[in-house]
């Protein structure tokens, strides 16, 4: 398949109808939001949003975010809404924030994995939204990256993964956020967020009150223990060096690397550190700026392996606001490998 390339400036691009039409058609359109790059099909055409499992190599009980462009989209997705849910999105959609509440009828076990939940965003990118204007129906869409990969935040990461296995790639640039949606289900008793993302535990908390954190966004789920998030039980954002994380001071981390390096081992360190280590690094944003940590952290991620890096030591970004999504992507591309190099953080 020859994949059509689109680079858009502007919600008004007449090349956004052409992309309207192709899903409406059924293909698959890799398309900006303020998150990540997704890969997007008609979330209510089954043979489309199975060709995302097989375009990615996704496993099928990993269920897919619908789209909404408009309020008004959303009662039709799910069995009710409840206030909770309704203060949330007036808070943060359109936005970073993804809402998991039971499905109706019209969600099908393609697309919620079998779950009887469905997740649903509105998302703020201008380009998304317009796109999901033209085709006229929600948009199923995950990340736009091969299953296992770090997700994309440039049109080039989604060709490097998905030239030729796509009908048509719309590039707007880099994407702002840079990690996906924070994910809450208000299914259970307690709103419980199930992935860390743009709109922080603090941010939740300001319209939800108390909120729980799921075992999986901070641990390696238990053998045996179902995933209340399916995504968070598979390899995730890995390059193919191991990626090992390093928890100390700068000092520490030098002296470990320096230590513990080989031919090919490379450092992901903050910005203004990589002149000042013992081996290649590439930063991902500066030691106290979450925001900016999670805008690099997938790039970063993706450039280690274009370098040919046979290991790569991490610094341990700090775990507050955004950073807590950072911690938990960069922790998944490692494995759950982390070394406390002990003594001052
Ligand atoms: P991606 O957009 O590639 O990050 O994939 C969507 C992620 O959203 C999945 O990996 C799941 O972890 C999460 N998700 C989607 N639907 C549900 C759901 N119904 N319940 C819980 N998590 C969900
Ligand atoms: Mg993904």
């Amino acid at each position: 398949m020859t994949t059509q390339y689109f680079r858009v400036a502007d919600p008004r691009d007449p090349a956004i109808e052409t992309v309207g039409a192709i899903l409406r058609g059924g293909g698959l359109a890799a398309i900006p939001t303020e998150t990540v790059y997704g890969l997007a099909a008609n979330a209510l055409d089954d043979g489309a949003v199975k060709r995302i499992f097989a375009a990615k190599g996704r496993p099928a009980d990993n269920p897919l975010i619908v789209h909404i462009s408009d309020l008004s989209q959303w009662p039709a997705l799910v069995r009710e809404i409840p206030d909770s849910a309704r203060r949330l999105a007036e808070a943060y959609w359109p936005g970073p924030l993804t809402i998991v509440l039971p499905r109706s009828e019209r969600i099908s076990d393609v697309v919620s994995g079998g779950l009887d939940t469905v997740a649903v965003r509105m998302p703020s990118h201008p380009v998304a939204r317009a796109v999901i204007n033209a085709a006229g129906v929600p948009l199923a869409a995950p990340s736009a990256n091969r299953s296992g990969k770090p997700s994309p935040t440039t049109a080039q990461h989604v060709i490097d993964d998905m030239d030729g296995r796509i009908d048509c790639i719309l590039d707007a640039g880099p994407c702002e956020v840079g990690v996906e949606s924070t994910v809450v289900s208000l299914v259970g008793e307690k709103p419980r967020l199930l992935r860390p993302g743009g709109v922080t535990p603090e941010m939740l908390r300001r319209v939800l009150g108390e909120i729980e954190i799921d075992d999986a966004v901070l641990h390696r789920l238990a053998e045996g223990k179902t995933a209340a998030s399916p995504g968070m039980k598979y390899k995730h954002y890995a390059p193919a060096a191991p990626v090992t994380i390093l928890k100390g001071s700068f000092a520490q981390f030098c002296a470990y690397v320096d230590a513990n390096k080989t031919d090919g081992t490379m450092a992901l360190c903050f910005a203004g550190e990589e002149a000042l280590l013992p081996v290649p690094a590439v930063a991902f944003g500066a030691e106290d700026d979450g925001a900016a940590q999670a805008a690099a952290i997938f790039s970063a991620l993706r450039e280690v392996d274009k370098r040919g890096a046979k290991a790569v030591f991490a610094r341990f970004p700090q775990m507050d606001g955004v950073g807590l999504a950072v911690f938990n992507r960069l922790v998944r591309a490692a494995a759950f490998r982390v070394i406390d190099l002990g003594g001052a953080p």
